[in-house]
């Protein structure tokens, strides 16, 4: 009896995993289709300094117009597009489209913005990356000190040698660099020395329950301290309330972003938001 419910439960083992397999290959083939009809479009949403109350930048961040489910968010896609190798040519479209988007954004209001990207660790560990931000870089004509791009800790982790000899170069182009949802991996403080990196985007699991949170108070300070005597810039994803706001800007953070400010906006909004507000030079 015991080996009957084993092969069953083998079989219904199997039964999911071909439809998780079905259902990857499905993912994998709207996402390419995607990809060639155009289905993908960057939302963008604002960077706001803490002391002068403007928008300094945005980020970038990729939606999925699907024909059926409508707006998709990436949280759906990303993983899917990584674990198959479509991140590569889809990172290339969004970097691309971001540099030409920022581009536009710069001549209509005549001067300097900073846009942030995303990267996945697959795209990093390319061995024509550096090429690929070039291409885009020249294609564009954006200037390089106009664009950041965003690397989790774990992409870091990822191959670290040929990752920061990479990063090298990047900067080295004077684009900047940030470490995006600081504070969920496990980097050493020894090992973020080494990286040259120019900003830490603090994640927004340590602003949820601030200002009531006492130990989330203590994390945010202590992030907050700890980078700026590595003189990083401090960014805070997630600021969605005014108390929130006051505490990290009494904290020293140099950038915040949330839905407290701007959820993110398709680059027309997003547009006609910096028009209204005013935005500041970098
Ligand atoms: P992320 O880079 O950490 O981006 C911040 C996420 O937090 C965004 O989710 C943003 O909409 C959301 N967010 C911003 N403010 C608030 C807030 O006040 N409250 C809450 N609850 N959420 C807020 P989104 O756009 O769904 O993106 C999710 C993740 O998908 C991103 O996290 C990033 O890891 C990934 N992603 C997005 N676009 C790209 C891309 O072009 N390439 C790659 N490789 N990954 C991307
Ligand atoms: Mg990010
Ligand atoms: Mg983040
Ligand atoms: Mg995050």
């Amino acid at each position: 009896q015991a080996k009957d419910k084993g092969r069953n439960a083998f079989q219904f083992y199997t039964a999911d995993m071909n439809q998780a397999v079905e259902q990857r290959l499905t993912i994998e083939r709207e996402l390419r289709q995607a990809l060639k009809f155009g289905q993908f479009e960057l939302f963008y949403q604002p960077f706001v300094d803490f002391e002068s109350g403007k928008i300094i930048g945005a980020e970038a961040l990729i939606r999925w117009n699907h024909p059926v489910h409508g707006l998709v968010s990436p949280v759906e896609f990303i993983s899917a597009a990584e674990e198959s190798g479509l991140i590569v040519p889809l990172g290339k479209w969004v970097l691309k489209t971001a540099c030409y988007q920022a581009k536009g954004i710069q001549k209509a209001l005549g001067r300097k913005f900073r846009i942030s990207v995303n990267l996945s660790a697959r795209q990093l560990s390319e061995s024509d990356f550096v090429k690929t931000l070039d291409g885009c870089l020249n294609e564009t004509g954006l200037d390089p000190k106009t664009l950041e791009l965003e690397v989790t800790e774990s992409t870091l982790m990822e191959d670290a040698e040929s990752v920061i000899l990479k990063l090298r170069e990047v900067r080295r182009r004077g684009c900047s660099l940030a470490i995006d949802d600081f504070g969920t991996g496990y980097s050493s403080l020894s090992y973020l020395k080494r990286l040259p990196i120019t900003s830490l985007k603090v994640d927004r699991s340590f602003v949820k329950d601030l200002p009531d949170d006492e130990e989330d108070r203590e994390i945010t300070s202590l992030i907050v301290a700890m980078a700026k005597s590595l003189h990083y810039e401090v960014i805070v994803e997630g600021v969605e309330t005014p108390e929130q706001h006051a505490f990290l800007a009494n904290c020293g953070c140099h950038i915040g972003q949330g839905y407290f400010y701007s959820r993110p906006l398709p680059v027309d909004h997003f547009m006609t938001l910096l028009f209204s507000d005013g935005s500041e030079s970098i």
